[in-house]
Formats: structure tokens, C-alpha cells, sequence
């Protein structure tokens, strides 16, 4: 069961999320056939969104993220709800790399880091709120951490990770974002750094332990006060109508094109491979539905 802790140190100094992901990570694997290195970097790109998704205070707000390093994966997308449930996709899901000499996936040479990090707040008001820097490293953890110190001038550490097993599923998946608040003493941030450190890499917490345990364990020698925990999918909100609001987006010579065709058109959600099969007749009966409705004109 994947899931989502947010707390907070009673002396209101630091702020940590923490998620568990395995399951929503392998159904992402499974819908877009991922090879371990496309699965490493997409788990750890949700991970991320999911965290941010969950600060969302609105339950019509998003948060996509876009990385594009100029790798071989391509771009990777990935959007979550204001509760953390995420969908994601990545451009070359079957690229596949050597392993580092100390045997992880390289992440970082299939994401590239010659491009930028966006992350797309969009809180349900009229602009949505969007900031970007460059990657560092394109292992994507790196890339977050100084997203959050450049774009949000927040003092972060963020820590992410996914454990494939050797017949390519995801066997741990995860991590954490964990933040100083104004005000925060600069000592708390050594004491910070060692749990940091002894924690280590938090696929080997996540393998045989939770969400809380991340927590914890950052957080030892605090007082965590846990403010929030709850389940987390892998979750698509697509439907026929929004599909087709996306087809009728196409220019007129390609409707056209379709209609003429007389077979039904197959649109593919990215996110979740589900088929859609739109008739021609459905395709002529929008078309009308939005020529009839004009754009509004500005008066002059
Ligand atoms: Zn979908």
C-alpha cells in the first residue's frame, strides 16, 4: 500500500513529507513498459510530484512537473492531485543504459542534465504558477533539491529513489522532501545532515519499512509531529469528454481528414494507455457543437 506522511518538528522549524510508492511506481512500469533505468527515473520523478501535489490546498489544484535534460529518456511528465495521487509518463519509456561501476541505474546520463526542471502550479484560480531552473545532475533528487532552493528560496533536502528487482519490477520506491522553515536555527541543520546521512539511500528504509519510517529517522532527535498520512495511487482523471475536447483542438484539415475517413479514431491517453474509439459521426456532431459556438470577440 502506497502512502504519504507530512509532519512537522513541534518546535515548528522543519517540515518533512515522506512517501512510499512501490505499487504506483510498478503500475506506472506496467502501463508504459518501462526498461529499469526509464522506471528509476519516472518512480522518482511521481515520487517527487506526489509530495508537492499533496501541499495543494484546493481539490481542483494540480501540480504537473516537466523535466527535460536532453537525455536519451527524453521528457519526462508527471502530475499530481492535491492529494498525492500522481500519473506520469516518460518520452522514451525503452532507452537502456550500462549501470554505474557501483551498479545503480545511471539516471542521471538517461535524463540528461542540459535542460530545465518546471514545476506547474496550477491552483485553480486564472494563471497557474509556474517555476523552472536547470537540472544539475539529471538524477532528479539533486535536481529538486535546487528547485526548491533557486525558484522557492527554501532550504531543502529531497531524497528519492527506486529498487528494481532483477525481472524488472519495482521492489521499493520513494522518498522524501524535507525543508527548514524561517526562523530555524543554523544548528539544527547539522544535526539534519547526520540523520541524513545514516538514513542513506531510502529504497534500503523503504524495502522493509514505511513512509514513517523515513520520517522517523530524519527526524531523530526532534520531535516529529505527524500532521497528515494517507493512501496514494497511480491515478488517471481522463474521460471521452476531455479526449475529445483534445481532438477537436486539431486544426480543421486533419477533422476533416478523419470524418472523410469513415472509420472510428483511436486516441490514446498518455498517461494510462486507456483506448478511446471516437466514430466519425461523434467527430462531424462536435465539430458542429463548436462551430455554433463562436469564440467570443472583444468589443471594441
Ligand atoms: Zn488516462
Amino acid at each position: 500500500m502506497d502512502e504519504i506522511i507530512r509532519a512537522v518538528t513541534a518546535d515548528g522549524f522543519i517540515q518533512i513529507s515522506a512517501v512510499s510508492t512501490r505499487a504506483l511506481t510498478e503500475r506506472a512500469r506496467q502501463i508504459h513498459t518501462t526498461l529499469p533505468v526509464a522506471t528509476a527515473a519516472l518512480g522518482r520523478t511521481l515520487a517527487a510530484t506526489s509530495m508537492i501535489g499533496h501541499t495543494l490546498k484546493d481539490p481542483k489544484a494540480s501540480v504537473t512537473i516537466r523535466i527535460n535534460g536532453g537525455g536519451p529518456l527524453g521528457s519526462i511528465m508527471a502530475v499530481a492531485d492535491y492529494e498525492g495521487n500522481v500519473r506520469g509518463y516518460v518520452q522514451n519509456p525503452h532507452v537502456d543504459l550500462p549501470r554505474k561501476p557501483n551498479g545503480k541505474l545511471d539516471v542521471g546520463s538517461a535524463v540528461g542534465n542540459n535542460g530545465m526542471l518546471t514545476v506547474i502550479r496550477d491552483l485553480n484560480m486564472k494563471e497557474p504558477y509556474v517555476g523552472s531552473t536547470q537540472l544539475v545532475s539529471g538524477e532528479i533528487a539533486e535536481d529538486f533539491t535546487a528547485y526548491f532552493y533557486k525558484s522557492e528560496q527554501v532550504p531543502t533536502a529531497c531524497a528519492l529513489g527506486v529498487l528494481v528487482d532483477t525481472d524488472q519490477s519495482v521492489l521499493a520506491s520513494g522518498g522524501y522532501i524535507v525543508q527548514l522553515l524561517p526562523g530555524a536555527p543554523e544548528a539544527l541543520l547539522d544535526t539534519l545532515e547526520e540523520n541524513i546521512e545514516e538514513t542513506g539511500a531510502v529504497t534500503s528504509v523503504l524495502a522493509g519499512g514505511s513512509a514513517e519510517d523515513l520520517v522517523l529517522r530524519i527526524l531523530k532527535g526532534f520531535e516529529p509531529r505527524i500532521l497528515e498520512r494517507r493512501q496514494i495511487e497511480y491515478k488517471c482523471y481522463c474521460t471521452r469528454k476531455r479526449v475529445l475536447q483534445v481532438l477537436m483542438s486539431l486544426d480543421e484539415c486533419e477533422l476533416e481528414d478523419m470524418e472523410s475517413k469513415g472509420e472510428p479514431v483511436e486516441v490514446t491517453c498518455q498517461f494510462c494507455d486507456v483506448v478511446y474509439h471516437v466514430e466519425p459521426s461523434e467527430i462531424r456532431k462536435n465539430r458542429r457543437n463548436y462551430q455554433e459556438k463562436p469564440l467570443k470577440k472583444p468589443i471594441k
